[in-house]
């Protein structure tokens, strides 16, 4: 195995390839060799991402949108790999989420991953590819204060396990369970919730996490990597924490 972990010849499609996570998914994945398709809202971010990276295209969609889910995928002759990464975050424990933010949050992190795997089934289906979801570690185990965010990761995991029985011959699909991840979404949550305190609030987000440190979008995208390569042929319907050992606490 003299190049292990190339994409030579594939293409991929990451949601909210724009930012953070996927962000740095998309770089290693043209770095190994893949054609990269960014889907994403926010077009200025996307296009600069995209500018940067040879083989690369920006795709616009709100993947709440089932109309434009299946508007995108009329674009798309071939699929190798899915990247389910777009997700959005909220803070409150169950007295403190409303009916709106709840259903929000579904939205994004379930329906919306829904929508653009039954939309990229067919050409997933005929590449026998690979569908990596972003779950979180906040599917795992129960973070304070985060009622909504980690029933919608528990249902990530889940989903990822049915597929997994559903087609175990037509495709792979796995999920990656992240820690806390020094990502715009995590900057955004400080802004937002700690915007007073927002240096005593990170180091507690890295002492939280036994190495002591918040994880590099870098390292999600090296185990995304690997599992969309060959290399992972025998992982399906794994929920997989990468998290500084936050889990095993
Ligand atoms: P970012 O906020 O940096 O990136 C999220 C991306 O999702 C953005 O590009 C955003 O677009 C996009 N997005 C949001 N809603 C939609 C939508 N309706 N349609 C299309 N795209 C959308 O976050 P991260 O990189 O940190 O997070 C990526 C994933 O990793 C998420 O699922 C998150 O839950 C998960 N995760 C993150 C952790 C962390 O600590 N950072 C920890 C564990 C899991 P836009 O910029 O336009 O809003």
């Amino acid at each position: 195995m003299t190049h292990p972990f190339r994409l030579d010849g594939r293409i991929a499609l990451i949601t909210g390839g724009s930012s953070g996570i996927g962000e740095a998914t998309a770089r290693a994945f043209t770095r190994a060799g893949a054609a990269v398709i960014i889907m994403s809202i926010e077009p200025a971010r996307a296009q600069a991402v995209a500018g940067e990276l040879a083989n690369s295209r920006v795709i616009l969609c709100d993947i709440t949108d089932e109309a434009a889910v299946a508007e995108a995928f009329r674009g798309i002759g071939r699929l190798d790999i899915l990247v389910n990464n777009a997700g959005i975050g909220l803070v409150g424990n169950v007295e403190e989420t409303s009916l709106g933010d709840f259903q929000r949050l579904f939205r994004v992190n379930v329906e919306g991953m829904f929508l653009v795997t039954r939309a990229a089934l067919p050409l997933i289906k005929a590449s026998h590819g690979s569908i990596i979801n972003i779950g979180s570690v906040a599917g795992m185990i129960g973070v304070r204060r985060r009622f909504a965010y980690c029933a919608t990761k528990g249902a990530v995991i889940a989903l990822t396990k049915q597929l997994a029985v559903d087609y175990p011959a037509e495709f792979r699909v796995n999920c990656i369970c992240p820690g806390t991840i020094d990502t715009p979404f995590v900057e955004g949550f400080l802004e937002k919730y700690h915007k007073h305190e927002k240096d005593k609030v990170r180091q507690e987000l890295k002492q939280r996490q036994p190495v002591g440190r918040l994880g590099r979008p870098e390292e999600v995208a090296a185990l995304a990597l690997y599992l969309a390569s060959e290399e992972s042929a025998f992982m399906n319907g794994a929920a997989l924490p990468i998290d500084g050992g936050w889990s095993a606490a």
